[in-house]
């Protein structure tokens, strides 16, 4: 059974439309990447699956429940998800300690002294135990990004939404953020990412999808996707950006 499944969805603005039918399943720990030129949709159709934008036609199902039916509580999917955006939107006025119980006590419940044990927690997994204390202007890009990733995976989300995580960075920090993911993914989590690094996309992935003016135009593994692509466009987009 697959944990998210987006059919048929349409998004417009005005009279644009952004995503054009899409269609994507996404099964319990799957690692799935949206590639495509900017301005292809990939932003879009995470938002419309965190229901930051309604959808226009179509449905989504996170764990057989339609989410996008106007009755469904949008706080109850929000909790069930994860997002990271591209640029760290940590609350600068909070220490990182803070900033990632923040969601566990306020929006969960949890009371501070389990949701402080699972930060730390996490915090040490992630290589950033002795950044409890620090607000987020005193540290570095790549350890801001880390701490976005974490507070995201503190309230056990099932399903952690990825945009483009590593473009605001200087390349030496990209890394370990990608090492965060990596990490993620051995652990089981299940994610929908979109990337410009294409050689971590065909490393992680197991599933690479191409967006191509809001259409999935194809998707299908790495290997077959990087090597292989059926259509010109998917080629032409490689081409271009390997
Ligand atoms: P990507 O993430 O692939 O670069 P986006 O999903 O951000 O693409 O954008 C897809 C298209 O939708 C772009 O043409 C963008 O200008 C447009 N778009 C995105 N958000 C809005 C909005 N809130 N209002 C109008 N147009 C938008
Ligand atoms: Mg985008």
């Amino acid at each position: 059974m697959s944990l998210l499944t987006v059919e048929g969805v349409w998004k417009n603005f005005g009279d644009h439309s952004v995503l054009r039918g899409i269609d994507l399943e996404v099964r319990p720990h799957e690692v799935v990447s949206l590639i495509g030129a900017s301005g292809s949709g990939k932003s879009t159709l995470l938002r419309c699956v965190n229901l930051l934008e309604t959808v226009d036609d179509g449905t989504i199902h996170l764990d057989g429940e339609e989410i996008t039916d106007p009755r469904v509580k949008v706080d109850d999917v929000r909790k069930r998800l994860g997002i990271v955006f591209q640029a760290f939107n940590l609350f600068p006025h909070m220490t990182v300690l803070d900033n990632i119980t923040l969601a566990p006590r306020q929006v969960h419940g949890a009371g501070r002294a389990q949701a402080e044990e699972q930060a730390f927690g996490l915090l040490a997994r992630f290589g950033l135990g002795d950044k409890a204390r620090a607000y987020p202007d005193q540290l570095s890009g790549g350890q801001q990004q880390r701490v976005a990733i974490v507070r995201a995976m503190a309230t056990q989300p099932r399903l952690l939404l990825l945009d483009e995580v590593t473009s605001a960075l200087d390349p030496e920090l990209v890394v370990e953020v990608l090492g965060v993911i990596r990490e993620l993914k051995g652990s089981g989590m299940t994610m929908i990412l979109t990337t410009h690094e294409m050689s971590f996309c065909r490393d992680i992935s197991d599933t690479v999808c191409f967006l191509d003016g809001g259409v999935l135009l194809e998707k299908g593994p790495p290997e077959k996707i990087f090597t292989e692509p059926e259509h010109t466009r998917t080629q032409e987009f490689l081409r271009s950006v390997l």
